[in-house]
């Protein structure tokens, strides 16, 4: 007899393990570990996913899987361990890490259809399945299902010719374009030419098409435009038998329509010959190792990352790049497709679920050889991996915020490993945890000090914005900058103007008393749209009307205050009424193209200046632009997240590395309210040395990493007094079950102590070396699992949190 040993769909720490059952006969070699079915659970049938098969269990009175779901397993063998480790190293559940590696598609109920592939030739498929086909080249599941041909289709499956394809509702189905081809022998086509009666010449030329090669296919349009028929005379050979019609997949794919330009590799600088000799001997060598390439921007990283994959796709292994979702530009794509073309796959959150679903088809198929995507990419199923490259390694979109909590860095090395190859991590500002490694030795570091052609870094200067105000310049802009726009403005270079939106909102704040319009459930004050006057929470999504007094003491000196983007737009056509401005945040980049859209038009000249948020930070390479302002350097200094001047020494020296990228030389103007702070200094002097000097030290002063550990226990409730009371409990549990070496912090309220009705306090622990924490977290995950699913609490637990928001 033969059993699975099956992980259920049933998220919580009872079932949190692997449950026996029968497999039933007419599925014995069907079945095997990484496939999807559903069994019967308590009153239930849930989905679960088979881990192992074995020919013993423990347990007597085993129930039968009770459906198949899958044909082919939707994880390899090394996802499934990877799931394992993922479970133990962020305390989730096994089903929510195996889920989480699965594109969206897999994940809903859709439609499954099993069709003919274009491989496939009817009359070799074995006599059970000849029957099926004879009429059809599809059947849907529960067919399949009825007419028990699961084991033949799966053979099939196995060699190409059959496939199982999940239908991702309407808007998502594959699509399919209709070819048409000859129907018979080559030597049959002439005299079926010469048979056409010569009244009929537009039906001969249709027919002489294919003289050529009669294998070919056309689309009926083709044919028309070829030989000036129409869809009739098509249709007529059709009907005659002499023309066939085929229905081939073409994949969504959301590059089709672009032109990329091939290129070919450059001669690489001696800096970069240095950092990639290293990462190809490993490569060679088969052997795992870490690198961290530490090179300023505009140092040619994505040169040496592209010569760097040739040589694996060359060893005929496959390669993962990542790079953080805001960067995933089509520029960046363009590079790593113009170099592999339709080698490449691409993964992020712009494309539908189709689109995923389909390029991640590409990779289960073995059709593309690299994948570049954001975080959840690191899952992609190469089953013969030879590198994985994380650019702008320092991100911290790489951690997912959600369960399971992962460190696509963390999950990337792990899988590296098993397949003992390179990771390569790139910055120019590495995280310090990272540079840390790299210092002791853990990583291997590459530097690349210089600029490509040695252009040197822009020049950066600080604007003391307080000097500003005090010599009577209310204005967002210094002085300073205004007249460096003008310059560009006149010279018609371009512009790059940057405001940090994180921790930065447009509230409202009455002149006379100071009081903010807060969300009325949430501690956090409301964000200002002008679009409809609305004043709307980040949080919760309340939303109200602008008032036109102060709620508090009925002044009408109610104002909005801080910049968002279009406040700083209205000004600019205010004071330089001349300039064409693009404007780039989620307000003019919510439709799907539009990003590609504004940047496409600012590279081709069509405006003089670029203003956006975040979203232009990174990646971006225009010959143009000559100038990048910061209008706030500070906004991100401030916020309760001991990562907070290191955050903002990268996004400054990012920022700044837009400008003078190529020929022209650039310039950088940075407005503050704190100039002293060294990592705003530091900008100055493209000093990251210093800077990782400084912050280690601080770090080391107050405990955080890298010099220790970080986890933090969050909990929320409705009510404040119960909120507190657990919070109070798990502390007492910690100190009782963990070592002397660890300190344990809090209860504390949380920096946004309520959200959506619900109270938040949290704990945190430091520690270097825990040998109780895991078993001492699940612990307390188990003592409080009950009230969890009673009453309305959460507990969730973030190891090395990347957020402390
Ligand atoms: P980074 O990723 O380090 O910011 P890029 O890879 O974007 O740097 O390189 C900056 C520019 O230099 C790009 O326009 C790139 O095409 C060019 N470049 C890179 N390597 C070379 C090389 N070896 N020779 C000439 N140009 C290069
Ligand atoms: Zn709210
Ligand atoms: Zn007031």
């Amino acid at each position: 007899m033969s059993i699975a040993s099956i992980i259920v769909d049933v998220p919580a720490m009872q079932t949190d393990r692997p449950f026996d059952y029968k497999i039933p006969e007419k599925w014995e070699e069907v079945v095997k570990p990484g496939m999807r079915v559903v069994v019967p659970f308590g009153p239930r049938k849930v989905q679960g996913f088979v881990l192992e098969i074995k020919e013993h269990s423990e347990h007597n009175r085993l129930k039968s899987i009770a459906e198949l779901f899958d044909l082919t397993p939707s994880l390899t063998p090394e996802l499934l361990h990877l799931g394992n480790w993922l479970t133990e190293k962020t305390l989730c559940f096994k089903v929510s890490a195996f889920q989480a590696m699965l594109p969206a598609a897999l994940k809903a109920k859709y439609e499954k259809i099993i069709r003919l592939t274009e491989s496939c030739i009817k009359e070799d498929l074995p006599e059970i399945l000849k029957s099926t086909f004879v009429s059809n080249d599809q059947i849907d599941w529960k067919e399949a299902e009825q007419r028990g041909i699961f084991k033949a289709v799966q053979k099939e499956i196995e060699k190409g010719t059959l496939e199982l394809i999940y239908q991702v509702s309407q808007k998502g189905k594959q699509k399919k374009a209709r070819y048409l081809a000859w129907n018979g022998s080559a030597s049959e086509l002439q005299e079926a030419i010469e048979n056409i009666p010569p009244n009929a010449g537009k039906q001969k030329a249709v027919l002489e098409c294919f003289l050529e090669n009669t294998e070919k296919r056309y689309t009926s349009k083709e044919l028309v435009l070829l030989t000036g028929s129409s869809d009739a005379v098509i249709r007529t050979l059709v009907n005659k038998g002499l023309l066939k019609e085929t229905y081939i997949e073409i994949y969504r794919d959301p590059y089709a329509d672009r032109e990329f330009r091939k290129t070919s590799p450059l001669e690489l600088t001696d800096e970069q010959t240095a950092a990639i000799g290293p990462i190809l001997n490993s490569v060679e060598e088969n052997r795992h190792e870490v690198f961290l390439m530490y090179g300023v921007t505009g140092s040619g990283k994505t040169e040496v990352y592209l010569q760097s994959i040739e040589q694996v796709l060359n060893k005929g292994k496959e390669a993962i790049v990542l790079v953080p979702e805001i960067s995933l530009t089509p520029q960046m794509v363009n590079r790593f497709k113009g170099r592999f073309g339709s080698l490449v796959a691409v993964l992020h959150s712009g494309l539908s679920i189709g689109e995923k679903y389909d390029e991640w088809r590409k990779i289960q198929r073995k059709e593309v050889k690299l994948v570049v995507g954001a975080r959840s990419a690191v899952f992609a199923p190469f089953e013969n991996l030879g590198m994985i490259i994380i650019d702008e390694e320092h991100e911290t979109s790489y951690k997912q915020e959600e369960n399971p909590r992962y460190h696509a860095r963390d999950a990337a090395i792990y899988r590296a490993e098993k397949h003992q190859c390179p990771v390569v991590l790139g910055s120019a500002t590495p995280s310090l945890e990272s540079f840390a490694r790299a210092q002791k030795g853990v990583y291997t570091l590459l530097p690349l000090a210089e600029r490509v052609n040695k252009r040197a870094l822009p020049n950066v200067e600080l604007v003391d914005m307080r000097e500003e105000l005090r010599s009577g310049n209310r204005s967002m802009f210094s002085v300073s900058l205004l007249e460096k726009l003008k310059n560009r403005l006149e010279k018609g270079h371009q512009t790059v103007l940057f405001l940090n939106k994180r921790g930065y909102s447009s509230f409202v704040m009455c002149r006379d008393c100071g009081y903010v319009i807060q969300c009325p459930h949430c501690d956090i004050s409301l964000t200002y749209h002008r679009k409809g006057q609305a004043m709307k929470c980040h949080y919760c999504g309340y939303d109200q009307l602008a008032p036109n007094s102060c709620p508090e003491c009925k002044s009408e000196h109610i104002r909005f205050f801080g910049t968002g983007t279009q406040r700083v737009e209205e000004e600019l056509t205010n004071v330089l009424p001349e300039a064409r401005v693009l404007r780039m945040d989620v307000d003019t980049t919510s439709r799907k193209g539009a990003h590609e859209k504004l940047l496409t038009s600012f590279g081709n000249g069509e405006a003089d200046i670029l203003l956006g948020t975040q979203m232009i930070a990174k990646g971006l390479d225009f010959p143009n632009v000559t100038l990048v302002g910061v209008l706030a350097a500070d906004t991100m200094l401030h916020l309760p997240d001991f990562r907070a001047a290191e955050k903002t020494f990268q996004l400054l020296t990012q920022v700044s590395g837009r400008a003078g990228r190529h020929e022209l030389s650039g310039e950088v103007v940075i407005q503050t309210y704190t100039p002293g702070h060294y990592s705003i200094e530091l900008t100055k002097q493209h000093d990251y040395q210093a800077f990782y000097q400084t912050e280690m030290m601080n770090r080391k002063l107050h405990s955080y990493p890298p010099f220790y550990y970080l986890a933090v226990i969050n909990v929320s409730h409705p009510e404040l007094t119960k909120t507190v009371s657990v919070t109070e409990k798990i502390v007492h549990y910690l100190n009782g079950s963990l070592g002397k070496d660890t300190m344990i912090l809090g209860p504390v309220s949380s920096p946004i102590p309520r959200i959506n009705n619900r109270y938040r306090y949290q704990c945190m622990i430091k520690y270097k070396r825990e040998k109780n924490l895991y078993s001492t977290l699940k612990q307390i995950i188990d003592r409080f699992q009950q009230e969890m699913q009673q009453d309305d609490l959460l507990i969730s637990i973030d190891l090395n949190p990347q957020n402390m928001m």
